[in-house]
């Protein structure tokens, strides 16, 4: 990537979490109460212009020299005509692109942030999986595309701006991208910024162990959602290939052992594709597998794209899919269509426009 002259020093303002910038502003001799200034302006008041807050002209003449306070561009937005889902296909510096999603529920909404440029899992069923891995995002690009959604819906929908949980289940393995996104999810947790509450954030994986072994230590509380679409294991390694490396009893292990809180579950996504992860013998082995687990299930019918070598299940499959997990007590959600007419249910940014390549 080439940066422009003056720029290449510039790390981005929003890569710092909290006690990072009290670091920055140790070492240059500021005061003190300028980090709490900026997280303020930045992430709770969330403008956009140069903070105005009390705060010295030296100090902000020190972060304007050194720091880029610039945020993904908004490319493309596509709003649903069905309901208040919005997509967004954001433009980085080096014009790769990444898609998020914003989901609405009440008078709120849920943001689906993408956590890598591509995908190294390669999903036999996803489509970001088919183009590999390009890059990890950086935390600022990951806490500019909720900053850059909040914005967008301030001037475009006044009143709405309420984005109170955030899914890391866009493009992108997030545990994958480790450092990136646990950087990002301490950001949205600091008290002082978004404060977004620790069970409002929820990180979806395929079951990438060496992340997860260090996701137990190192973010406790945050939410996790595993991708598990089939509990047998020839199924699985065909559906998702780092099952040979990373097998699902194993993730399994790691999963069980984490502390939940009251009223806290861990939630299973199943994708269910027609003929192959969608017959009563699948779902009696899955409701199995997690009887007795605190566990909530997510059943996805899959989002054919061009070019899929995959079919969606009919409804009736997807219905009988579910009451065979009633009958093991399991709570169970289908998966609605939210903006289906944008292509943009979360998880499923499969749309012509969301190409990551240059
Ligand atoms: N790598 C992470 C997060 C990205 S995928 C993970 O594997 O969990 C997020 C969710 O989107 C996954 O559960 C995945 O199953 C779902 N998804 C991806 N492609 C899809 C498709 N074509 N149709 C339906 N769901 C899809």
């Amino acid at each position: 990537m080439s940066a422009l002259p003056g720029e290449i020093l510039k790390k981005s303002f929003y890569d710092l979490n909290y006690s990072d910038l009290e670091a920055v502003i140790k070492q240059n001799n500021l005061n003190q109460s300028v980090a709490g200034i900026l997280f303020n302006w930045h992430y709770k008041k969330k403008e956009s212009i140069q903070c105005r807050d009390n705060i010295s002209k030296s100090s902000l003449a020190f972060f304007e020299k050194h720091f880029d306070f610039s945020l993904p561009e908004i490319d493309t937005v596509q709003e649903s005509s069905k309901d208040r889902t919005v997509k967004f296909l954001f433009k980085l510096k080096d014009k790769h692109k990444v898609e998020t999603v914003l989901i609405p529920f009440n008078n709120k909404y849920s943001i689906c942030l993408s956590s890598q440029v591509g995908c190294a899992m390669n999903c036999s069923f996803c489509f970001t999986g088919e183009q590999g891995l390009k890059r990890n995002l950086t935390t600022s690009e990951m806490v500019g595309q909720f900053l850059q959604a909040w914005r967008w819906l301030a001037s475009n929908r006044p009143g709405e701006e309420r984005i109170l949980n955030i899914v890391f289940m866009g493009q992108g393995e997030p545990l994958h991208n480790f450092d990136g996104v646990k950087k990002a999810c301490e950001i949205f947790l600091s008290q002082r910024g978004t404060s977004i509450g620790v069970q409002k954030i929820t990180v979806s994986t395929a079951g990438y162990i060496p992340g997860l072994k260090r996701w137990l230590q190192e973010v406790p509380g945050v939410n996790l959602a595993l991708s598990l679409h089939s509990p047998f294991t020839e199924k699985r390694n065909e559906l998702i290939p780092i099952n040979k490396k990373y097998p699902l009893a194993e993730v399994l292990t790691y999963i069980d052992a984490i502390p939940l809180q009251k009223k806290q579950f861990i939630t299973y996504e199943y994708i269910l594709i027609k003929g192959l992860n969608d017959t009563a013998d699948d779902a009696k082995k899955l409701g199995a597998l997690l009887a007795g687990k605190r566990a909530y299930i997510n059943l996805i019918p899959f989002n054919a794209f061009p070019g899929s070598r995959y079919e969606s299940p009919d409804l009736n499959e997807v219905e009988n899919f579910k009451a065979i997990l009633d009958t093991f007590r399991i709570p169970t959600l289908i998966r609605g269509t939210k903006g289906d007419d944008v292509l943009a249910a979360c998880g499923q940014l499969n749309s012509k426009n969301s190409a990551n390549s240059l």
